[in-house]
């Protein structure tokens, strides 16, 4: 998958005029919906940052969130193998699908184990806010050892809790432990796909 850097990379020949263009959520991964553009809407998307489809049944531009205020913002711009599919990663702001849903695939908004990416998204991005703004800035701020101190205090508790019969202080302190052991694996440039690899290669 290539960058798109220039709107001329595409090939809109096929598509008398337009090309199909795929937005999905740039943290959850997450298919948000389909949209077609023509080279005005695509340079519009790409000059504004923020996603123009050319509409077939309003048969004009069509900013997505012009009425509702539900804009997508573009993160990156990429183009398929032989140019005639392009790829947005973006950043809603707010329901993409006008019936109210997260994406227009109505997914389940339902999340498990992929929460854990988000979350590991939201960490990264919380590392370049101020200490004051952000706990999670604050901690990197005290260093990897404070950070990694405070993982095993995490264990620590979450150890007292076991022995309890208290289930939601266990559950807490689990996730207060996962959490700052993925605040510990950042700091250190790694995240918990590294450690799932690890975990995989010994089930072979
Ligand atoms: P919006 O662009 O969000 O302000 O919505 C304006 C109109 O565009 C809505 O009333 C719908 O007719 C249509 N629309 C908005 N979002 C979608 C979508 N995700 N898929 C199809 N049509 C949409
Ligand atoms: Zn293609
Ligand atoms: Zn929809
Ligand atoms: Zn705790």
């Amino acid at each position: 998958m290539r960058v798109l850097k220039n709107i001329n990379e595409v090939d809109f020949s096929k598509g008398d005029g337009l090309v199909p263009v795929i937005i999905q959520d740039q943290v959850s991964n997450k298919v948000l919906m389909l949209g077609y553009m023509n080279a005005e809407a695509l340079e519009k998307t790409l000059s504004e940052g923020k996603v123009t489809f050319f509409s077939r049944s309003k048969n004009r531009l069509w900013t997505k969130g012009e009425t509702s205020n539900n804009y997508i913002f573009v993160k990156e711009a990429l183009i398929d193998c032989d140019s005639d599919t392009i790829l947005i990663k973006a950043k809603p702001e707010g329901p993409t699908c006008h019936k109210g849903d997260d994406t227009c695939f109505e997914e389940s908004n339902e999340i498990g184990v992929e929460f854990l990416d988000q979350l590991t998204q939201v960490i990264k991005e919380r590392k370049t806010k101020s200490p004051e703004e952000s706990y999670v800035s604050h901690l990197f701020s005290k260093g990897m050892n404070k950070i990694a101190q405070k993982v095993g205090e995490e264990a620590v508790e979450l150890v007292i809790e076991a022995k309890d019969n208290d289930e939601s202080l266990f559950l807490n302190e689990g996730a207060d432990l996962l959490f700052h052991y993925m605040v510990l694996l950042e700091a250190k440039g790694y995240t918990l796909k590294d450690v799932i690899s690890i975990l995989k290669e010994r089930h072979k």
